[in-house]
């Protein structure tokens, strides 16, 4: 028992303020719960939105971000059956679902209209130790690089579903818009899926970034207009927007071809974007929005990346260096993921 033993975090208290360091109490397992002794925590652009209150429904306060938080599991809670002590495992986004309703019972629990979500209304990875409920953490398999395991644990695993959900195929085109914590990712799994891909985003250091990772086209959108030079291309049958801009949406709707597909994924704070509905009727386009995914996509990502099919891009940071690091994501100067190391 550490009821009263102290642990150290990252706190916002307002969405108006910087985050504070703070000690505060550690959690302790409830029944189906467990503790989890932080190694590593990713920084994902979500965790910016939490601490602004940038979305419609606002996380609680105080609160401890983080959904990309990996370590080794210390305690279990009363039942507890599905991990065991010394387990290495990540705490995702979706940190809890109810396991009854249609959505949990087919296997779309990110759509349970009674999930709770790790690092907006549970507290989350920016702690020293973190409250995990055992049906929802993903184990961690040998031979994964906690540091890896991170930032699989959400960008990984949302890009690796929206690819899935966008049913990209061979010698299909995907356009990625926004290279960033996720869109590195997105990358890969569209080769892995077997297309060709092209990479968009204003940044030319992470257009660098997605030709090393099978990008064979890549557009800097400050300098052309990525919609001309797509259709140059013949057009996108897929475009995933990970960008944090409703102009990235637009002009990823208008880079697709005939019969393509638009996938929703980044959620900027400017929650509009204009899509005109002739061309959406005459050209027959699917938008789709896709949400994290679920436990078996996230072992699935966790086996592709222990078979040495994908590569994180990601450096280390101080939890002290919270505030500055926020600030090199939103300005683009962070080369891919962030990891919060606390070893
Ligand atoms: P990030 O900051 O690491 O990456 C964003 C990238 O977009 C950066 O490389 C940036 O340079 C680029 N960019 C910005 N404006 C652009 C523009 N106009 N055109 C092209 N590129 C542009 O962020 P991230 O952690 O990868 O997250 C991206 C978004 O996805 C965030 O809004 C986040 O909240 C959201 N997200 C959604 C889900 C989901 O399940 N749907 C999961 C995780 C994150
Ligand atoms: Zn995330
Ligand atoms: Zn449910």
């Amino acid at each position: 028992m550490h009821r009263h033993k102290l642990m150290k975090a990252a706190i916002v208290h307002s969405f108006a303020k910087p985050l504070l360091i703070e000690e505060v109490q550690r959690p302790t397992a409830g029944p189906g719960e467990i503790i989890v002794k932080i190694e590593t925590s990713g920084l994902c652009h979500t965790d910016i939105h939490a601490a602004r209150g940038d979305w419609p429904i606002k996380p609680k306060l105080p609160l401890i971000p983080g959904h990309e938080g990996v370590g080794i599991v210390e305690e279990l809670g009363k039942g507890v059956t599905e991990v065991k002590e010394g387990d290495r495992v990540g705490i995702p986004w979706l940190g809890y679902a109810c396991g009854l309703c249609r959505y949990c019972e087919s296997g779309w629990e990110n759509l349970c209209e009674k999930q709770l979500n790790t690092g907006y209304f549970l507290d989350g990875g920016y702690a020293e130790y973190v409250k995990g409920h055992a049906k929802y953490v993903g184990k961690v398999p040998h031979g994964v690089d906690p540091l890896d395991a991170a930032p699989l644990t959400c960008a990984g695993l949302t890009t690796y579903k929206a690819v899935k959900v966008s049913g990209a195929k061979t010698s299909d085109l995907v356009a990625v818009f926004g290279i960033g914590g996720l869109g590195h990712l997105a990358v890969q799994y569209a080769r892995i899926a077997g297309a060709e891909v092209v990479a968009i985003d204003i940044v030319d250091e992470k257009l660098g970034l997605a030709r090393s990772l099978g990008a064979t086209y890549t557009v800097n959108a400050k300098e052309s207009d990525p919609v001309e030079e797509i259709k140059k291309l013949g057009g996108a049958d897929v475009a995933i927007c990970v960008a944090v801009s409703p102009r990235a949406f637009e002009q990823a709707y208008r880079s697709l071809r005939r019969g393509g597909t638009l996938v929703f994924v980044a959620l900027p704070a400017d929650n509009y974007v204009q899509l005109p509905i002739f061309e959406t009727v005459l050209n027959g386009i699917t938008i789709k929005g896709s949400i994290v995914g679920n436990r078996a996509d996230l072992a699935e990502v966790f086996a592709l990346h222990a078979a040495g099919r994908t590569k994180v891009s990601r450096e280390k940071r101080k939890l002290e260096e919270v505030n500055e690091a926020f600030e090199e994501v939103e300005s683009g100067r962070a080369k891919a993921r962030l990891v919060f190391d606390f070893r």
